[in-house]
């Protein structure tokens, strides 16, 4: 058996998975729908945590990329892997009049309300980014599971909302990326784990050409991510350059957020984007990434 990495350095990458989550979702949101053009004739290169935003946000503020995230944490942490918990963490969060929420997700959770069914039907206009947005808790949670349970979790909680193969596909890859990282994978096994999903989903392939306005379209928002996340060799030029491509800018930066922030632990962290975070949300990331470290069967290991 190979050596596990010291509990230390695990902590270490799971708290820079879940602020470099929240800091891109920030960081993101102030130049989201806008396309590249725009972002340079109003910042420059956009690296500074403002707020705004076509959501007037107060700095430092996060959308649900994140909110949905800590919603599926504290589920985890309360029920374990139940999708009526989660379902019903994920309505009361939209209960709370979020500031802003995606379209699927409405839809899924509005079906949820009525029917009590925790599984949306199979629906080919399911493929947005949503579902794989907030996979952080399941990979924390989920880490040192066989990689079947990996799997049948990552897709309860997303097919709560988003039932699709494309989405499926995306949200198991990024909750395997972020735990391959936390357990100390270098940047080419990840790159290896990425072509794994190009050879069966060719959709996914990124070299192709320069992704910019990336939709919602998961297959898209994952191009960008993957191209900045494999031309750069440090979190702040990673996130600088796919949030820097617009779009739905807060949802690239929060995925390429979490898998950099695992790839490169929380001490490579910008100090000015970590004292800019919202100081309640920078708290919860935290708190709830040793909390749900801490109850995954790899802690028993270790
Ligand atoms: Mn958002
Ligand atoms: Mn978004």
């Amino acid at each position: 058996m190979s050596a596990l990495p010291p509990t230390e350095a695990v902590e270490a990458r799971a708290i820079g998975a879940y602020l470099g989550l929240a800091v891109g979702d920030a960081l993101g949101a102030t130049v989201e729908f806008m396309t590249p053009r725009e972002i340079q004739a109003t910042h420059g290169v956009h690296r500074e945590i403002l707020g705004g935003g076509w959501l007037r946000l107060r700095k430092g503020r996060v959308t649900d990329d994140t909110e949905m995230s800590l919603a599926l944490g504290r589920a985890l942490l309360e029920q374990g892997i139940e999708a009526k918990a989660i379902a019903e963490a994920f309505s009361d969060w939209m209960r709370s009049r979020p500031v802003d929420i995606g379209h699927t997700v409405r839809r899924g959770l509005s079906r949820y309300r009525r029917t009590g069914e925790t599984e949306m039907p199979p629906n080919e206009y399911d493929a947005g980014n949503g579902a794989c947005m907030r996979t952080l808790p399941i990979a924390l949670y989920t880490l040192g599971v066989a990689e079947s349970e990996v799997e049948a979790a990552c897709f309860l909680q997303a097919r709560i909302t988003h039932h699709h193969p494309l989405s499926d596909a995306a949200t198991l890859t990024v909750t395997r990326l972020v735990q391959e990282a936390l357990l100390g994978a270098d940047v080419l096994a990840l790159l290896a784990r990425v072509e794994a999903l190009i050879a069966r989903h060719p959709e996914f392939a990124f070299r192709r050409r320069r992704v910019e306005n990336p939709g919602g379209y998961v297959v898209e928002t994952l191009r960008a991510v993957f191209q900045a996340l494999f031309d750069t060799d440090d979190f702040e030029s990673a996130l600088v350059e796919v949030v820097n491509r617009g779009g739905d800018a807060d949802t690239t930066g929060a995925i390429l957020g979490m898998i950099a922030g695992a790839l490169y632990g929380h001490e490579a962290i910008p100090a000015r984007w970590l004292a800019a975070l919202d100081a309640d949300t920078a708290r919860a990331c935290r708190e709830q990434a040793l909390a749900l470290l801490r109850r995954a069967p790899w802690a028993g290991a270790a």
